[in-house]
């Protein structure tokens, strides 16, 4: 073994009982395969795990779990790894990687959907739609379900029926003793509850089951503006927010391309102020709306009645794996004060190297349709992102410091908790959850998993 990564890395023992063992594959350092299994979606991140483990099934799940326990190692559940940046340390620890676990069922009249654990939105929106329904689905159609969902999710149907997490009803749940469980409403009541928000904190969710609402269009689209006016479109936007329906969810940005041929010519290299929106109801009303925005004479308007599955590719996240940094948390608010301090720290002239600085419309069933569960209403008003590319360490370096000041900036509007899937830098539960969800979190993991198994982003460290 010449790699010196390598060479620090504990492999397991008894792996060939792993591999005899179960369906999926098997990797250790060393195995030919091992350099791209343990690839996450954001090619940023550079993980090491001691085992990775490719379960095909929720007993290949129990049966990893277990010789886990026996080996002495901690496990990582990871689906895509979009979520992979703020990730504990992998040292000693089994990547169970549920790629391949992608198995989705939609139930027309329970308006309900199971999605396996290595499900993507796409997986599950394109089937749902050929029944009129919508999931609580995120902007990006190869994010995971499960790590976004476990984690709140905050999608263009938010401020009509809230976070995802909040839509979940059951999940099929292998806990670090290697036991595989139904959590509902009636069975392992706090399971559900820390499922509901909490991360993935107290075992590997092998199924989810969650509602589908009955939207099959919407009104939506961008508005482009040039970055010179991003003062005056977006003190407009956050005026705008006050005036609209639940039926609206909506997004302030500033945008930075990047000069790369995957981009199309009227992206490239060019840089905006945009407001992006989704109504959910007919194209007169919508343009209504929308109409005090349009008179503000943008560049471009890509507003029209789309199909739900579009709404996929309404924030331009990028289609494929890219390397990247970023951050986030909660606005208690976005004040005329904030606005221009974002436009300073973002907008032209800041020196900004950031691709994203985007600020989402909380509010509506966010606020009011929460429900049992670590993330309930939020009285946030706002939610802060922001992000960059960072395909060399110097540009890393460059996007970590912008990012840090951004959000250093925004503090005085920063709320008492983050928003947990897009807080991106390593932070412990406690930091990013409200207390008393942080508190009731902790009493759980400590008796489901008080040894500190599951590998998280957002670790709860257990009540003693
Ligand atoms: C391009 C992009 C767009 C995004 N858009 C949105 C958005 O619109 N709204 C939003 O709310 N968030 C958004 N996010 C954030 C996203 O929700 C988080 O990164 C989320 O963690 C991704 O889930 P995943 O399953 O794809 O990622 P993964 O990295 O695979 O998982 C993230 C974490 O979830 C947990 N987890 C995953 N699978 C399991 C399991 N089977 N059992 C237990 N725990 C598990 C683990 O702790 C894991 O580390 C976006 C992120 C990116 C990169």
């Amino acid at each position: 073994m010449n790699n010196p990564v390598l060479a620090t890395v504990q492999i397991p023992t008894d792996v060939a009982s792993l591999r005899s063992s179960i369906a999926g594959d098997v990797y250790v350092p060393g195995d030919e395969g091992y350099d791209e299994a343990r690839l996450a979606w954001n090619l940023y991140v550079d993980q090491h795990p001691s085992v990775i483990a490719m379960p095909e099934s929720a007993i290949d799940v129990v049966k990893a779990v277990r010789f886990a326990r026996a080996e002495g190692l901690r496990v990582a559940p990871q689906g895509t790894g979009h979520g992979a940046t703020a990730v504990e340390s992998l040292e000693g620890a089994m990547l169970l990687k549920t790629t391949r676990m992608r198995r989705v069922e939609i139930y027309p009249a329970s308006r309900t959907a199971r999605a396996e654990a290595g499900a993507e939105w796409q997986d599950v929106t394109i089937p749902a739609a050929e029944h009129g329904l919508a999931a609580l689905a995120g902007s990006s159609p190869d994010v995971g379900v499960m790590g976004y969902t476990l984690g709140g999710g905050m999608g263009w149907l938010a401020r009509r029926y809230g976070l995802a997490a909040n839509s979940v009803t059951a999940v099929e749940m292998v806990t670090p003793d290697g036991r595989l469980v139904r959590a509902d409403a009636y069975n392992e009541p706090d399971l559900l509850w820390a499922v509901r928000g909490g991360g993935g904190q107290v075992g590997i969710v092998t199924a989810i089951e969650f509602t589908l609402y009955p939207v099959r269009e919407a009104y939506a689209g961008t508005l482009f503006f040039p970055l010179e006016r991003a003062s005056e479109v977006l003190h407009a936007w956050r005026d705008w927010t006050d005036t609209v329906p639940d039926e609206v969810t909506s997004v302030g940005r500033i945008l930075q391309f990047p000069p790369i041929p995957d981009l199309p010519d009227f992206l490239r290299g060019k840089q905006f102020v945009v407001v992006e929106a989704a109504y959910l109801g007919d194209e007169f009303e919508g343009a209504e709306l929308i109409r005090p925005l349009r008179e503000l004479g943008p560049d471009m308007d890509t507003f029209a009645m789309i199909p739900a599955p579009a709404l996929q590719d309404l924030h331009m996240d990028p289609p494929q794996p890219v390397p990247g940094q970023g951050d986030g948390t909660y606005l208690t608010d976005f004040t005329p004060g904030a606005i221009d301090a974002l436009v300073a720290t973002a907008g032209a002239g800041s020196g900004s190297p950031l691709l994203s600085v985007e600020v989402r419309h909380c509010g509506g069933a966010m606020a009011t349709g929460g429900g049992n569960g670590a993330q309930t209403n939020t009285d946030a008003r706002f939610m802060l992102f922001g992000v960059g590319l960072t395909p060399t360490e110097e540009m890393a370096e460059a996007v970590r410091s912008h990012v840090r000041v951004l959000l250093d900036t925004l503090a005085p509007w920063r709320a008492e908790y983050d928003y947990y899937n897009l807080r991106e830098e390593a932070a412990g539960a406690d930091e990013v959850l409200p207390a008393e969800s942080y508190r009731r979190l902790r009493e759980i993991k400590a008796r489901y998993d008080a040894g500190e198994m599951i590998v998280t982003s957002h670790p709860v460290r257990p009540a003693r």
